[in-house]
């Protein structure tokens, strides 16, 4: 079983920004109704969140349940959105662009088909990070150093204001285009968690 969620983040929100753009997507929320405007402590996992509104299943192809979702967290300051259970499969480099997986065949994998080291080499730089730090990774392509978050990460993204949609199905692209709409046009990515 476990929780599912997806999450959205603002990938050029800045520290002095993040409160007021946060304050925006969630009036641009409540005005397409996706959710309520009070917050509640029912509607997000360990922490308060804006429950989901009438219009919630406008924001999904397909409800599995058929259950209103719980509801929206806020989440302001240094974050690394991730999947929990559901992994990071690689990491684009900003230079050469070559990805490096962290998954693949026992071949090359070993039995566990995981890249352990990988992951933590990326984990503990993104941790770093998380903690107002800065962290660097090396290419091992091109042997380029670049600060975690200019590398691109399937699955993860470090960002200074994100949402989380707790007990949500898997959100229409609409909804990352509709948070980026009220940040001015910043650049937004999601992607889905399992805890
Ligand atoms: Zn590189």
């Amino acid at each position: 079983m476990g929780t599912y969620y997806e999450w959205v983040a603002d990938l050029d929100a800045t520290e002095a920004d993040a409160p007021e753009l946060a304050r925006r997507v969630v009036e641009a929320l409540v005005a397409r109704k996706v959710i309520l405007p009070e917050l509640s402590p029912d509607a997000a996992l360990g922490a308060d969140g804006y429950p989901a509104g009438p219009a919630w299943a406008d924001t999904v192809d397909v409800s599995v349940s058929g259950e209103s979702p719980w509801g929206v967290e806020v989440r302001v300051g240094r974050e690394v959105h991730n999947g929990a259970q559901i992994g990071v499969d690689a990491v684009t480099c900003p230079r050469c662009s070559v990805r490096r997986e962290f998954y693949g065949p026992p071949e090359e994998f070993g039995p566990t088909c995981t890249d352990d080291e990988g992951l933590r080499w990326f984990d503990d730089a993104a941790a770093v990070w998380r903690e107002g730090g800065e962290a660097d990774l090396e290419c091992r392509t091109c042997g380029a150093v670049a600060p975690v978050t200019e590398w691109q990460a399937d699955g993860a993204a470090l960002a200074r204001l994100g949402f989380v949609f707790w007990g949500w199905d898997e959100l229409r692209a609409d909804v990352p285009r509709w948070i980026a709409e009220a940040t001015g046009g910043h650049r937004v990515v999601n992607g889905r968690g399992k805890i």
